[in-house]
């Protein structure tokens, strides 16, 4: 086995070289990576399994909105030819136990700590070393902490006082029974229309006596044309996976699609509409966005693609009044993550089915037996809480990350995430982030986000082994070019535009800002790779 990370001359070792929190698909993938390397190794997960977003989103209808073929690991072409996926879009289910099946077969199991919260981690500068804690009790340190703790992991609740007073169940989509939810001829009320609540509300409103759905803001959701997967069609596409694997990690978004090449505003409205019938069929998340150059960067060219959508709500809910509250008309399309919807909008053309406006009537509290706006009582017997997450910085800075002097992640963060790269931050040495915050993440694939942030990862710290190196640290003026950036560049599309998870808005108090790189995983990873082979500029070493 070769050495493991650099020592100290002359000083107390740490535990172990390398501590992951989180064994989702980032923490697993680095686990792998850094036990070839021959690093000790051990990651702690919240969860009592591997899965991450697996485990937890368990709520019905839960699957993947990016094609199984398209989402998943890559680094192993061996993996790639045995799993075989049995639906274009995985359930929850299927990708749980494809994630299980990866910690088995590279025999990951055994450097996992599960049902183990990392509470607390401190720089120790003396030992150039962190102090992590658990909420067992655990106390352990380590060279390196890399945070693998996922984008969308801290459940938001809806900011409505009485929700503990509630008589009945209440079930956050991320937070689901083991066990299932019983719904069977209950009176449902589900507050929130992001993507959790277009995947479950269809599922819910087929078992439930009456299905009452809050919307605060409604969302644009395209067909996700789901079927299982044919035989021939897994080994066609099995047989270029190599092919395809690579093509995926120079792509723009993480998956291999036609680019568009011209504006919506050159085409004449009949070609836009020819062009947009043919994107809707396809089934694909991104297709309608990658139909012309401009949709992202063009208020006008983007209304285009808005009304198109808008027009396949009115042309599918049969209540125009439920299908004009349906419609978005107050953020360009795309500037929230569109969703796929299986039976979405025809839920509502139902009986038992209502949709309450909150914008018209919000609401006011939550009581024992259901739910009052400002107009009127709701009567439930069980709530779901479909209303999404403190994404992309909340498990960051939801646990005390203690850096140089005493410093805090939290407090450093407090007015939006300073960053190098979305993979380290000045003042925390030794500390990197998977998919962290102003990295391209959640607007791309995020299986191939992911496996490149690990390798990119491990390759540092394959480099300051192998250069005795025991400390590297971005500095300051790295940081602050990147955030400046990565504003500019997001400052340049429509993203900015719309209230949502993206820009923290979702949550009161959060400092906006977008939160992910908008230029594109092809031109980040190139820089990524233009810092590596520079010997890590915009760090310092130790
Ligand atoms: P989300 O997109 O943030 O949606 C949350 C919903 O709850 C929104 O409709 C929001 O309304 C509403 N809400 C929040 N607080 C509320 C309050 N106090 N009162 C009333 N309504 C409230 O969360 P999500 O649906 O869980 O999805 C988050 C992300 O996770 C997705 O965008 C996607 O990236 C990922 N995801 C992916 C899949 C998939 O692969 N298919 C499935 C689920 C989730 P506003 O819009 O007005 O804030």
């Amino acid at each position: 086995m070769p050495a493991a990370a650099a020592r100290i001359p002359d000083a107390p070792a740490p535990h172990t070289d390398a501590v992951v929190v989180g064994a989702g698909m980032s923490g697993l993938y680095q686990l792998l990576r850094l036990r070839e390397l021959g690093l000790r190794t051990r990651v702690f997960e919240a969860g009592d399994d591997v899965g991450g977003t697996w485990y937890w989103n368990r709520y019905p209808g839960a699957r993947c909105d990016i094609e199984s073929m398209t989402y998943s690991y890559s680094f192993s072409p061996a993996l790639d030819q045995e799993w075989v996926w049995s639906e274009r879009y995985a359930t929850q289910p299927e990708i749980l136990r494809y994630l299980r099946h990866v910690a088995d077969r590279f025999g990951l199991r055994p450097h996992l700590t599960l049902g183990t919260r990392v509470t607390r981690a401190v720089y120790d500068e003396r030992h150039r070393w962190w102090e992590v804690s658990t909420d067992t009790g655990e106390r352990v340190t380590t060279r390196f902490l890399i945070m693998a703790s996922g984008c969308s992991t801290v459940p938001k609740d809806p900011e409505v006082p009485g929700l503990d007073s509630f008589a009945g169940p209440v079930h956050h989509t991320a937070r689901w029974p083991r066990t299932g939810a019983d719904l069977d001829d209950r009176r449902v009320a589900v507050i929130g229309t992001g993507s959790s609540g277009v995947q479950c509300i269809p599922l819910i409103a087929r078992r439930a006596a009456a299905l009452t759905v809050f919307q605060r803001t409604p969302v644009y959701a395209l067909p996700a044309l789901n079927r299982p997967l044919s035989g021939p069609e897994v080994t066609a596409r099995k047989a270029e996976y190599p092919a395809f694997r690579d093509a995926q990690r120079r792509s723009k978004g993480g998956s291999v699609l036609p680019m568009p090449t011209r504006s919506a505003l050159e085409a004449s409205a009949a070609e836009r509409v020819e062009r947009y019938e043919a994107a809707w069929s396809e089934g694909v998340l991104s297709a309608l966005l990658r139909s012309y150059t401009d949709l992202l960067v063009d208020r006008a060219a983007n209304e285009t693609v808005a009304e198109f959508v808008r027009g396949k709500i009115r042309a599918t809910v049969t209540d125009p009044a439920t299908a004009e509250l349906l419609s978005p008309r107050t953020y360009p399309f795309g500037t929230k993550r569109p969703c796929l919807d299986t039976g979405y909008y025809t839920t509502f053309n139902q009986p038992h089915v209502r949709l309450v406006d909150l914008r018209r009537t919000p609401l006011v509290e939550v009581t024992a037996k259901g739910l009052r706006t400002e107009e009127e009582e709701f009567p439930a017997d069980v709530l779901v809480l479909a209303t999404g997450f403190d994404a992309m910085t909340g498990a960051l800075t939801g646990i005390d990350l203690v850096g140089r002097d005493g410093v805090t992640l939290r407090g450093k963060w407090a007015r939006g995430p300073l960053t190098y790269l979305g993979l380290a931050a000045a003042g925390f040495p030794n500390l990197f982030t998977v998919t962290g915050p102003l990295s391209p993440s959640v607007l791309t694939n995020m299986a191939v986000s992911i496996e490149q942030h690990v390798e990119w990862i491990t390759d540092c710290i394959r480099f300051l082994r192998d250069g005795g190196w025991t400390e590297i640290e971005a500095t300051g003026a790295a940081e602050r070019d990147w955030v400046r950036h990565a504003a500019e560049v997001a400052d340049r599309t429509l993203y900015p535009a719309a209230e949502s998870w993206y820009t923290g808005a979702n949550v009161p108090g959060k400092a906006r800002g977008f939160l992910a790189y908008t230029g594109g995983a092809d031109v980040y990873r190139e820089r990524c790779d233009a810092v590596a082979r520079d010997g890590y500029s915009g760090f310092t070493l130790a």
